[in-house]
């Protein structure tokens, strides 16, 4: 009876051990996942064919309705429901995918 006691009472403290040392790289992946997706929500998007920064915060035409707004580049067309696929590179002109597709 005692030794099935010890026996339970072992189990829980290795599990206490294992949770010990499991919860801080659970929290620290949660946060490199949180931070990789800020990166990716980031004001800038990297162009692949120059490296050069191009800005996604600023005054956008839709392609679609040709409706005007301030903001995210890669957000939803308030009027037509676009959401804007690649960007243009203001830097070598080439099209830069988006991100979030
Ligand atoms: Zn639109
Ligand atoms: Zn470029």
């Amino acid at each position: 009876m005692s030794h099935h006691l010890t026996r339970v009472l072992l189990r829980m403290v290795l599990w206490a051990l294992i949770w010990m040392f499991y919860a801080p790289i659970a929290l620290g992946v949660a946060i490199a996942k949180l931070v990789a997706g800020r990166w990716l929500l980031r004001d800038t998007v990297e162009c692949p064919t120059c490296r050069g920064d191009v800005p996604l915060l600023g005054l956008w035409e839709c392609s679609v309705c040709r409706f005007r707004y301030y903001g995210f580049y890669f957000s939803r067309c308030i009027c037509c429901g676009n959401v804007p696929t690649y960007i243009d590179c203001i830097n070598c002109g080439a099209s830069i995918l988006s991100p979030l597709s």
